[in-house]
């Protein structure tokens, strides 16, 4: 085989399995995916229902110092009672004790309410906050694991790299720029086989007189079609015969 041919064979294992790595090491899998919106989604359901309940709470503390109020105002106006001079003061002191009694009572009732719905927001916060900290840890442990993963992966791509920087020096500068060119409109493939007279690139036919050019291996050819650079190698006992 062309020695040329060789190289950019070498080569182009190296840029596949680069490639191969880069997407895995740039690919976010579906389980991650899911697992953070889900994440996503539990912080907004825990910061809402904390938000609901420390407003209930709120407000069940105003509508308690409220009726304490109204009840030391209840107490003074009973007193008041025993040391009314007449009867229309009476009244006014009736009236007032009426009006306190009512607005206490509905308090206490809203109270009740509150309570109850309280309750109700904190088995549903509590529920939202333990399946929040469970997959928070899965989140966190699927990363750590994937961080793992690609710790290995990070260190072969480096290995890589700098064996392509050995691999292009030994490909003509002429070839390289044509074979990187090639590359990158591609799909990062740059030489192919040729097998039963097809280019394994594009799958066209190559033109009779070229499929004669690559097997006598004279110089590195390029398929008409794709400009893939080609090759032709059958099997090892043809390449044997070849090269005899
Ligand atoms: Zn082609």
């Amino acid at each position: 085989m062309l020695e040329s041919v060789e190289n950019l064979i070498e080569l182009q294992k190296i840029d596949n399995r680069i490639a191969e790595l880069e997407n895995y090491l740039n690919e976010i899998p579906d389980e991650l995916k899911n697992l953070k919106n889900e994440k996503e989604r539990l912080a907004v359901q825990y910061e809402e229902l904390e938000t609901r309940l420390n407003s209930l709470k709120s407000e069940r503390n105003e509508l308690e110092t409220s009726s304490s109020e109204k009840n030391r105002l209840l107490d003074n106006a009973q007193k008041k009672l025993t040391t009314v001079k007449n009867n229309k003061e009476y009244e006014a002191v009736l009236k007032e004790l009426d009006t306190l009694k009512k607005e206490i009572y509905e308090e206490e009732l809203k109270v009740l309410e509150l309570n109850d719905e309280i309750e109700t927001n904190e088995k549903d916060f509590k529920a939202c906050s333990e399946k929040k900290e469970q997959v928070d840890k899965q989140y966190e442990e699927l990363i750590t694991k994937r961080d793992e993963e690609n710790v290995s992966h990070r260190q072969e791509l480096e290995e890589l790299r700098e064996k392509r920087k050995e691999a292009v020096k030994n490909v003509k500068k002429q070839i390289l720029s044509k074979y990187e060119m090639i590359r990158k409109a591609r799909n990062n493939l740059a030489i192919v086989r040729v097998e039963n007279e097809t280019c394994t690139g594009c799958y066209m036919k190559v033109p009779p007189q070229l499929y004669v050019e690559v097997k006598k291996e004279h110089a590195i050819q390029q398929c008409p079609n794709c400009q893939r650079f080609l090759y032709f190698y059958e099997d090892a006992e043809q390449e044997q015969t070849a090269k005899s």
